[in-house]
């Protein structure tokens, strides 16, 4: 196995991370030898080179995960929920290499590596416990003509491929379920955080997932993954968290087939401010629900919807409280935001900024990045932002809240409404019913009413419109891993 001391990691835990693919049970290195470098976004600097799977290791792992299939889906319920109970211990245990990784390569402060540590191990313990309560059903035919038995089977093996925001609960989330229902996997992490993905393998192995349940494919070309795993019959289900973009041209791809699809793609979240909203409820909500990851989340809340009674003190708040992040190195005491992930990233937050300044918005804090190196962009908030500004139509994905202000509670609604996406949405008002018989109308697959943090692995994640397909965490996340089979029968 080749694995590499990472700076920062291995100082006082003396852990090196491994950097090949994990196909089989086994640390291989590409079979063209492909490399390519990790960075980390705040410094630029390479972290390590890691190996990119080629063609031929995508046909292993699919091979493995075949061969792998019939033996893992008949281990018991009670046996894989073992398993998947020993992972999120581990992954409780070594919380802090986890966390040091999430932080070099995606940025996050330590603060939120740790929370999301905690979030990503949460879906083990919830499956494991799902595991053995999935329920199928027996019941007599109303006609009373047979019975019906309707039983859950695995879809067998899965395309799992995540994106770099959350580098370990966007796998667990996928991960935990498809193993509690029986089903094999390939996971294709970002390019961007494949070391917390690999890393992860190893805890895997550890707890005791076969050899072949679990591979693990890092590579610099994902389309050659799609392409290659969607066209061979022996993959029957894709399970993609990333861009809408992406999400598509995925879901063109596995019609041919007509492949299982769970699709989680991008937002564009409305966050109402009601006339009645406590001041204090919405800027703590507002600061979690925009600056959570440096407001690189798919449910990060985007547009600022706010009663023109409460606008001033909520943006003038709002403003303040952003001013006052320090913005740095997420492995360094003391930070509230770490960089952006990456270059493309940092220049779409800065031209949807400055385009919306030079139609007419107002900055009220923030409106530029920090100098090098590194992609640090400061907490900005823009208000009197003109309609045709592409921020208010675009997932931002980086530190900037657009407030527009509302005096229409119906045209707030239409307007919160018009766009493609539909995965988050925060209601903030102290007329709970009020805000309930908001969040009602708001098309939206998860919403928070007077709270900014809503993720739970309890709870069905996922999208309407062109937000996804599909739901994880719950039982529902499960069941996206499982075929139903109805047997009529009579005896
Ligand atoms: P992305 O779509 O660019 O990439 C996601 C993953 O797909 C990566 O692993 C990438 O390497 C891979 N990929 C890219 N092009 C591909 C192709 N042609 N074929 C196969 N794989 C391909 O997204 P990103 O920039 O990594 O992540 C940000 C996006 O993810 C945002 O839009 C965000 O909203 C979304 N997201 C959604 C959720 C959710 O639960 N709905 C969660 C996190 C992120």
């Amino acid at each position: 196995m080749t694995s590499q001391f990472i700076v920062g990691i291995t100082a006082d835990l003396s852990t090196s991370i491994p950097t090949d693919l994990y196909i089989n049970g086994q640390w291989v290195p590409a079979q063209d030898s492909g490399v390519f470098a990790v960075v980390n976004p705040a410094n630029n600097q390479q972290l390590a080179n890691v190996a990119s799977a080629c063609e031929q290791d995508v046909l292993s792992a699919i091979d493995a995960a075949h061969k792998a299939g019939p033996g893992w889906a008949s281990v018991s319920p009670r046996a894989r929920a073992e398993v998947l109970r020993k992972a999120f211990e581990l992954m409780i245990e070594h919380k802090e290499v986890l966390a040091r990784l999430i932080s070099l390569e995606e940025g996050k402060t330590r603060a939120e590596a740790l929370g999301e540590v905690a979030y990503a191990a949460e879906f083990f313990r919830w499956y494991a416990e799902e595991a053995c309560r999935d329920q199928g059903i027996f019941m007599r035919a109303p006609s009373g003509a047979n019975n019906i038995l309707v039983k859950h089977q695995p879809v067998g093996v899965c395309l799992l491929i995540t994106p770099w925001n959350f580098p370990a609960a966007m796998g667990t989330r996928k991960i935990a379920p498809a193993l509690a229902a029986g089903c094999t996997t390939i996971l294709k992490p970002a390019s961007e955080t494949p070391l917390t993905a690999l890393y992860l393998a190893q805890l895997l192995e550890q707890a005791g997932v076969p050899a072949g349940v679990v591979n693990v494919i890092p590579s610099k070309r994902s389309s050659m993954v799609s392409e290659v795993s969607l066209s061979d019959s022996r993959v029957r289900k894709i399970s993609f968290t990333g861009s809408t973009e992406v999400g598509r041209l995925l879901l063109a791809k596995a019609s041919e087939r007509v492949v299982n699809c769970s699709m989680e793609l991008g937002g564009n979240a409305p966050f109402i401010v009601l006339e009645d909203a406590d001041m204090d409820v919405a800027v703590e909500s507002a600061m979690v629900a925009k600056m959570r990851n440096a407001g690189e989340s798919c449910i990060g809340a985007n547009r600022f919807y706010v009663h023109q009674a409460r606008a001033e003190a909520f943006s003038s708040r709002l403003a303040q409280a952003m001013s006052e992040l320090v913005l740095g190195d997420g492995m360094k005491e003391g930070v509230d935001v770490g960089p952006l992930v990456n270059a493309s990233t940092i220049n779409k937050v800065e031209q949807l900024v400055d385009q919306a300044v030079v139609l007419g918005a107002k900055v009220l804090t923030g409106g530029a990045r920090v100098a090098g190196p590194g992609f640090f962009y400061k907490p900005t908030v823009l208000v009197d932002i003109p309609n045709n500004a592409d921020i208010l139509r675009e997932e931002i994905f980086g530190p900037v809240a657009s407030i527009i202000t509302f005096t229409s509670e119906d045209d707030m609604i239409t307007a919160a409404n018009d766009t493609i996406y539909g995965l988050a949405a925060y209601v903030i008002g102290a007329n709970v019913g009020n805000a309930l018989a908001v969040a009602d109308k708001l098309e939206a697959g998860v919403l928070g009413v007077n709270r900014g943090f809503i993720s739970d692995p309890a709870a069905p994640f996922g999208g309407v419109k062109q937000s996804g397909i599909g739901r994880e965490g719950s039982q529902d996340g499960l069941h996206e891993f499982t075929e139903k089979k109805y047997i009529a029968i009579e005896w």
